[in-house]
């Protein structure tokens, strides 16, 4: 197998590129480019091309390589799909606004939690994601961004407080961050600190794992959390999320609301819209009924949170259907009526199934 040179501690690469005949600073040059992302050798220019070619023979620069790369038709998003060393593949998606380039990362390979609208857990979990393989992500679209200027992509708009560099992140791909949580928190640290990205620029979606929340709670760090709600009941929260059997709607709030009093940060609540149809074929509110969305805002008065309020990605293999936008609209103005923030979720890449895990489950379909 070849050697991940981005695995390696400063020490062993030096070693490593000594071992091959070559002067200590090639170590010290091809670090710099690791850390830019390069995704293979052919792009380190400084490095002489004999030697690019000797590692190209037995080594690669990242531990994952992009196997397939989709772009909207707006240029805004661009996805990946990334193989890991073991063969596993993990998506991730860079987003390009006016305030800035955001990166979705995946923390698992799969997911366990069995949540019933969505793509990425119906192949199950493979497994959990290394800090290096979760870091990597961020990397490629780093590297992505270096290519927009290069290629004079315009950011969009012109001198709005997007730099060109990756500025935000959320943990909201493939996979239950708080069931890898060690290995997510060696991630942001290192985001923060070998990127300068800010602990108030990136945020952890969880489906509501309480250990875990807690776990955050003592580690500390002014990051956001997004709970992934999309009920307001025990009731029907258990019949499309399992984990609501083991975590129950009000301890998942109650932790929420002690990680949110730490930090006085908001709490993001995430409501996917949900239909289904009946037997004559017409699209029901499931979980967007105006009942629902009173119960909701019973839930959440006088609490520091918005709603983000997410259009449901459809998915084949699952049973349920998109509403109309004056559906989602109408179950807004309740939250609203109520005093909830609320705001709904631009969709982003949908024409490239940049949705929830698509991009991976269609990819083992065809296998
Ligand atoms: N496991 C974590 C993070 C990954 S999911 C969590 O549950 O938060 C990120 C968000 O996308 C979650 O809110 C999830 O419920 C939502 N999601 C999953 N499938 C979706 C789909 N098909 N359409 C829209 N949102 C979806």
């Amino acid at each position: 197998m070849k050697k991940i040179l981005f695995n390696l501690t400063d020490a062993e690469l030096e070693k490593f590129i000594v071992d091959m005949g070559q002067p200590r600073f090639r170590a010290k040059q091809i670090r710099e480019w690791l850390n830019r992302g390069a995704p293979d050798f052919m792009s380190m220019k400084n490095i002489p091309e004999s030697l690019r070619d000797a590692l190209d023979e037995v080594a690669q620069t990242l531990p994952v390589k992009i196997i397939k790369k989709l772009e909207s038709s707006d240029g805004e998003t661009t996805k990946f799909l990334l193989e890991l060393n073991d063969g596993e593949q993990i998506e991730c998606v860079l987003m390009r606004t006016t305030y800035g380039n955001s990166v979705c990362v995946s923390s698992q390979a799969g997911c366990a939690m069995g949540c019933k609208f969505c793509a990425s857990t119906l192949l199950g979990l493979k497994r959990n994601l290394t800090a290096n393989e979760i870091f990597s992500q961020i990397l490629v679209a780093q590297w992505e961004l270096r290519a927009d200027k290069f290629n004079d992509k315009p950011i969009r708009p012109n001198g709005d407080a997007n730099n060109g560099d990756v500025s935000h992140i959320v943990i909201m791909g493939t996979g239950e961050p708080l069931q890898n949580t060690e290995n997510v928190i060696d991630f942001i640290e290192r985001a923060n600190r070998d990127m300068g990205i800010g602990w108030r620029r990136i945020t952890v979606s969880t489906c509501g794992i309480v250990p875990g929340i807690d776990r955050l709670i003592e580690w500390g760090r002014p990051i956001n959390l997004a709970i992934s709600l999309h009920a307001p009941t025990d009731e029907l929260r258990s019949q499309i999320m399992p984990i609501n059997n083991k975590y129950k709607l009000n301890d998942v709030l109650d932790a929420a609301w002690r990680f949110t009093d730490n930090h006085n940060r908001q709490l993001m609540i995430e409501y996917i819209l949900l239909g289904k149809k009946n037997e004559n074929g017409e699209t029901e509110l499931y979980n967007a009924t105006p009942e629902y969305a009173e119960k909701l805002s019973e839930l959440l008065r006088g609490k520091n949170c918005m709603v983000n309020l997410i259009p449901w990605n459809a998915v084949d293999e699952r049973d349920f259907a998109s509403l109309s936008g004056n559906a989602v609209h109408r179950f807004q103005d309740t939250l609203i009526k109520n005093g909830i923030h609320t705001r709904i979720r631009r969709e982003r890449g949908t024409d490239i199934g940049s949705a929830c895990g698509q991009l991976r489950l269609n990819n083992a379909k065809r296998k």
